[in-house]
């Protein structure tokens, strides 16, 4: 038997045996989508961000809270934007791809991204620069979800992806953090993996020439897109953006 008609014969053995479900809402899903993780129901359940917003940080408000642009931000990084809210459907598909090994679902995440627009310069080069994940979780996680992310938004797009950006040490996760010390967190927490990028004519990305769009999952007070375009900004870089597939619902931040 062919390799491809072997696999087909076994997806569909296992299909019959363990009927893909829905990962949000148990629904069985069709037999020709039952790759899927999420049914076309909960993906549509997911609400997206809309205008009006903070031209720069991409916060709708005031009803959603308070702008997240601290002095912290470096000039270059122009604009940040989100696909959806973070509430509960959204944030367990995030969950599912953070914490429950199914980098599949990532395609899904990256569809619902690539509806958001940036407002990219014409005629200046530009890549997708994926946030990075520290050495040792990404040998327990096995894969990077914010590069899958990229990846699925770079071929939406016609973007390189860039990793330029490396962990320089292990931050504690974000999420048990208060808004004050996700800062502390994440301070200093990036560089620039390849000093020499940009540097040598006929690179690929030239440092002040190109439009660097960071790709995170999730936006919560902004801290990390922060720290990661200060690192951009250090090795040179003149114009950066941020796209996240989430955005935190958390209407108020007092720190
Ligand atoms: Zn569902
Ligand atoms: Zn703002």
């Amino acid at each position: 038997m062919l390799p491809s008609l072997a696999s087909s014969a076994a997806d569909a053995l296992a299909q019959l045996l363990f009927p893909a479900e829905c990962l949000l809402c148990r629904a069985l899903l069709p037999f020709d989508r039952s790759r899927d993780l999420v049914c076309p129901l909960c993906r549509h359940r997911w609400r997206p961000v809309v205008p009006p917003w903070c031209e720069r940080c991409g916060q709708p408000e005031p009803l959603f809270g308070r702008c997240r642009v601290r002095a912290d931000w470096p000039a270059p990084l122009q604009c940040a934007r989100s696909a959806v809210w973070l509430d509960v459907a959204a944030r367990r598909s995030v969950h599912a791809l953070k914490y429950g090994g199914l980098p599949r679902i990532a395609d899904h995440l990256a569809a619902a991204a690539a509806r958001v627009t940036l407002p990219l310069p014409a005629g200046r080069a530009a890549a997708l620069v994926p946030v990075p994940l520290g050495p040792r979780r990404l040998r327990a996680r096995g894969y990077n979800q914010s590069a899958l992310l990229a990846h699925g938004l770079g071929t939406r797009w016609g973007i390189p992806v860039a990793e330029l950006l490396v962990r320089t040490r292990e931050t504690a996760t974000q999420t048990a953090l208060t808004p004050g010390s996700r800062l502390a967190n994440v301070a200093g927490a990036f560089e620039v993996r390849n000093a020499e990028v940009g540097t040598r004519s006929g690179s690929a990305f030239p440092l002040p020439r190109s439009t660097f769009v960071l790709v995170d999952d999730v936006f919560t007070t902004g801290a990390t897109v922060a720290a990661a375009a200060g690192a951009l900004e250090a090795a040179g870089a003149r114009s950066i953006m941020a796209v996240t597939f989430g955005r935190a619902t958390i209407p108020d931040f007092t720190s």
